[in-house]
């Protein structure tokens, strides 16, 4: 990294800074856990992803899988950026799932919402080795219509399904997009329902809670999120600026 930081190398330092603050302020249970920075680089050109990476990023997520593709696989960005992990956090449809899935250091899909898309994502994974395609599933907690994500009502049942019809998926954990309104509240709704229907999961299944993820919070509302247990923020104009529409 040069001696000198852009602006957005600034920004990026802040919001670690920012995270780590609030994983002092968590409570004993998250002891240990260290969240994730998933760098949301949607209508942001390669050089400043390979400007991030530079400073120390590796996590970056994308929403739409052409886009994706177009930047996975530009030229500079394999050459420079060898241990990117690719994050896929927007609406996924099934005749998109071959192409996405072929992306290079695709790392995870955080948008899994029905039986339908596990399904087709778990005939198309073939990496030639046992290894597992990491998922999120995508719940939708605030019940807002033009949100994605399976009913919260949903999710036990499709666990279910996903354990005994899809065994190259691994579910890592739960995925939300908070709704907006409620960014400014020390304990956001959708958080805390996110939160119930992991503890649900867990107690369903036997699966330990630190093992099982929390993907939650935005540029608006990483800092509560982190305080509230979400091991996976998702962070776009905080660090890279405002988005043109
Ligand atoms: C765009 C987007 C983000 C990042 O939003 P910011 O408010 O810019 O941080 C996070 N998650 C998803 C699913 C998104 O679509």
């Amino acid at each position: 990294m040069s001696e000198l930081e852009t602006d957005m190398q600034q920004r990026l330092k802040f919001v670690l800074s920012q995270i780590n603050d609030a994983c002092k302020r968590r409570s004993k249970e998250f002891e240990g856990v260290i969240p994730r920075l998933v760098a949301v680089s949607k209508k942001r050109d390669s050089s400043d992803i390979i400007q991030a990476y530079q400073a120390g990023q590796r996590h970056f997520g994308e929403n739409y899988v052409k886009e994706l593709e177009t930047k996975a696989r530009d030229e500079r960005i394999l050459e420079k950026c060898k241990e990117i992990k690719w994050h896929f956090i927007g609406h996924l449809q099934g005749n998109k799932v071959k192409e996405l899935l072929h992306i290079p250091y695709l790392y995870m899909i955080e948008t899994v919402h029905s039986q339908q898309l596990a399904e087709k994502l778990n005939n198309s994974w073939d990496t030639g080795d046992d290894r597992k395609l990491r998922i999120f599933i995508q719940v939708n907690t605030s019940g807002e219509k033009e949100k994605s994500g399976c009913s919260p009502d949903e999710i036990i049942n499709l666990m279910k399904f996903i354990k005994d019809k899809c065994p190259k998926l691994q579910v890592d954990g739960l995925m939300t997009i908070g709704s907006a309104e409620h960014s400014k509240e020390s304990q956001n709704p959708d958080f805390v329902k996110l939160i119930e229907c992991k503890k649900e999961v867990c107690r369903e299944f036997g699966i330990p809670e630190k093992d099982f993820e929390l993907s939650m919070g935005m540029s608006a509302d990483y800092v509560q999120a982190i305080e509230m247990g979400s091991t996976n923020v998702r962070v776009g104009s905080a660090i890279f600026g405002e988005r043109s529409k």
